[in-house]
């Protein structure tokens, strides 16, 4: 299949997009005008079932939908249409929209920026010991967007926010100098969305290298569901093949951390075949979600897409709460609701399938998992635990906060007993202020 993108420039043109209303059209585009939109001809052809538009995952997942935007926020920008403003007017009113939507939660930027030789190095984070990200500039982009993406603004033309780099040395460099790493993450946007020669660049690079502590390279990616041709059918289909044989051969392990959100998107032929080949270069499948409303905020659709995955040969990674940014509003579902919906589904489900861990939180302090909620002495409580930590000492200890049934996100949580701080806080403050 060859690629097409739809975007604000073109979805009018397309063909089920033309049977909707006036009314379904504009809302698209005023919100398509503040949140990134992007979509293709797979997604509209093979996924979204457009006879049921209403309850459809995957229609939500890559189309802005009116609820997308706080009522302000939407007329405000419908107002900027409706008067026609030039396109740089409307840049700027979309511009002050997204600023109110907290683009860079959990001080992404400022905080876990590696430093090599006095410099920072751009484009990669080290947040914890073990596992370097890596932001290749030419992966800043993806197949599709999805509409509740915490890394949006990386798409929406506002370059300050931009991490990325070129220089594959001066990461090879780094690996080298931090004998503890053992992962590095390719991340974006999407790598896959590289070609096979820059792709291959980066990886040879590292592979030349022979970095002795280096054992896993990861590839978080949502080309799987979002255009699995990039392994069946795209010019360079073989050659992105024959890379993750060679990090085999090598003697690496390749994890491709694949991010699926229902089981929609595992239905197809295309995905199926595509899994078979990747697995077949000797690489593995993780998978990873948020639980998102309107999309998948039934134990029903996690117990079927983890059993298919597992059928398929994937494994079960993450299961994230939505983080607080973007459309948090539209896709937010309370810890309390994450913990249940989980609950529900991880105990129906076969050993083999529960090698996911969740709900959890990627916040400043760590990855935060919600375990339970119990009650001691009379006091309801969630009970949390660091899957991961900016101090790996944190990590597998668990701790209590204050139940609270509106609770969202970490910053609604208190410590339980009257504690004044979770246990990590005044470590984490000293880390951060380092
Ligand atoms: C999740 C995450 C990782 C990887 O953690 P694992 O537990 O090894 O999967 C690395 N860096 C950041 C910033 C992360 O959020
Ligand atoms: S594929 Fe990943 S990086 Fe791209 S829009 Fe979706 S969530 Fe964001």
């Amino acid at each position: 299949m060859k690629y097409k993108v739809y975007n604000l420039g073109n979805f009018k043109n397309i063909p089920q997009v033309k049977k909707l209303s006036e009314e379904q059209i504009f809302d698209m585009e005023v919100v398509g005008n503040v949140l990134p939109f992007k979509s293709n001809n797979y997604v509209v052809e093979e996924l979204i079932n457009w006879d049921n538009l209403e309850n459809d995952p995957i229609f939500v997942l890559t189309f802005p939908q009116k609820g997308m935007l706080k009522e302000k926020s939407y007329e405000k920008m419908a107002n900027a249409l409706r008067a026609g403003l030039k396109k740089s007017e409307i840049a700027k009113v979309a511009n002050e929209i997204r600023l109110e939507l907290n683009p860079h939660p959990n001080g992404q930027l400022e905080h876990n920026v590696p430093i090599l030789e006095n410099e920072r190095l751009i484009g990669m984070q080290h947040k914890y010991e073990e596992t370097v990200l890596f932001f290749p500039t030419q992966g800043q982009s993806c197949h599709a967007y999805c509409s509740f993406c915490f890394r949006w603004p990386q798409f929406t033309g506002m370059d300050q926010y931009k991490f990325a780099m070129k220089q594959a040395d001066l990461l090879v460099k780094y690996l080298k100098s931090k004998p503890n790493v053992t992962d590095i993450l390719f991340t974006g946007g999407d790598p896959m969305i590289m070609n096979a020669k820059i792709l291959g660049k980066y990886i040879n690079t590292i592979l030349d290298a022979k970095i002795e502590n280096l054992k896993t390279i990861r590839i978080g990616t949502k080309s799987l569901a979002f255009w699995p041709y990039r392994y069946l059918t795209d010019k360079d289909s073989n050659e992105i093949l024959k890379i993750f044989q060679r990090i085999n051969d090598a003697g690496l392990n390749l994890s491709i951390m694949a991010h699926f959100n229902h089981y929609r998107e595992l239905e197809t032929e295309p995905v199926k075949n595509a899994i078979k080949l990747i697995l077949k270069t000797g690489a593995q499948i993780r998978t990873q979600s948020p639980l998102l409303n309107h999309i998948n905020a039934d134990p029903e659709v996690w117990k079927k897409m983890w059993k298919e995955q597992v059928n398929l040969g994937l494994i079960p990674y993450y299961f994230f709460v939505a983080r607080d940014t973007g459309a948090q509003n539209y896709f937010k579902v309370s810890l309390e609701e994450a913990y249940k919906i989980y609950q529900e589904a991880y105990s129906n489900l076969s050993g083999i399938c529960r090698t996911v861990r969740g709900p959890s939180m990627s916040a400043k302090p760590g990855k935060i998992q919600i375990l339970g909620i119990i009650e001691v002495n009379g006091e309801k409580v969630f009970v949390l635990s660091f899957i991961q930590g900016r101090n790996k000492d944190w990590v597998g200890k668990p701790f209590f906060a204050k139940f609270n049934e509106k609770a969202v996100w970490l910053n609604n949580l208190k410590p339980a007993f009257n504690d004044e701080k979770f246990f990590y806080e005044k470590e984490l403050e000293e880390l951060l202020n380092k």
